[in-house]
C-alpha cells in the first residue's frame, strides 16, 4: 500500500469515527462491535501504509545521497572520437578513457583496463574495446583554451 491507500484508510478511519459519535446511543452492540472492528482495521491499513511509505521516503533519500556523492566525484573530461578521457590533476588526460556503457547507463566513471590481444575491458560492466580506439591519438595535444 502506497501514501494514496494510506491516505484513504485515515479517511476511512475517520469515517467510522464519526458514526460511531454520531449515533453512540443507538448502535446495538453487535453493530458497534462491528464499527469497532472496522475501524481497527482502518486504522492498521493506514499505519502499515504510513511505515511503507516511510520506507520508501529513506530508500529515495539513499539515492539521492549516492547520487550526490557520483556527481561531486566527477572528474573533468575531453571527449576525443567517441570516448570521454578523464583530465588528471596536472592537466593531462588519462588513458584508457572511461568506459562509455558505464557512463550512459549509471553515470559511473569507470576507467577502462588494458586487456591483452588488442582487447581493452571495463572492469565494471565488462564490455570489451579495441585497444586502439580506446587510446589517445599518438601525439595528442590538450587543446589550449580547453576548461572542461
Ligand atoms: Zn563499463
Amino acid at each position: 500500500m502506497d501514501i494514496v491507500g494510506g491516505l484513504a484508510a485515515v479517511g476511512q478511519a475517520l469515517e467510522i469515527a464519526k458514526q460511531l459519535r454520531e449515533f453512540e446511543k443507538s448502535f446495538a452492540d453487535a453493530e458497534f462491535k462491528l464499527k469497532i472492528a472496522e475501524l481497527y482495521s482502518a486504522l492498521s491499513d493506514a499505519k502499515m501504509a504510513l511505515a511503507d511509505a516511510r520506507e520508501a521516503i529513506q530508500e529515495r533519500d539513499a539515492e539521492i545521497k549516492r547520487l550526490k556523492v557520483l556527481s561531486v566525484r566527477k572528474v573533468k573530461t575531453i571527449r576525443v572520437r567517441q570516448y570521454n578521457y578523464g583530465i588528471n590533476p596536472d592537466g593531462k588526460p588519462a588513458s584508457p578513457p572511461f568506459c562509455p556503457t558505464c557512463e550512459q547507463t549509471r553515470g559511473l566513471q569507470i576507467q577502462i583496463s588494458h586487456g591483452t590481444g588488442g582487447h581493452n575491458l571495463c572492469p565494471s560492466c565488462k564490455g570489451i574495446y579495441n585497444a586502439r580506439d580506446t587510446a589517445l591519438p599518438v601525439g595528442f595535444q590538450m587543446p589550449d583554451n580547453e576548461t572542461g
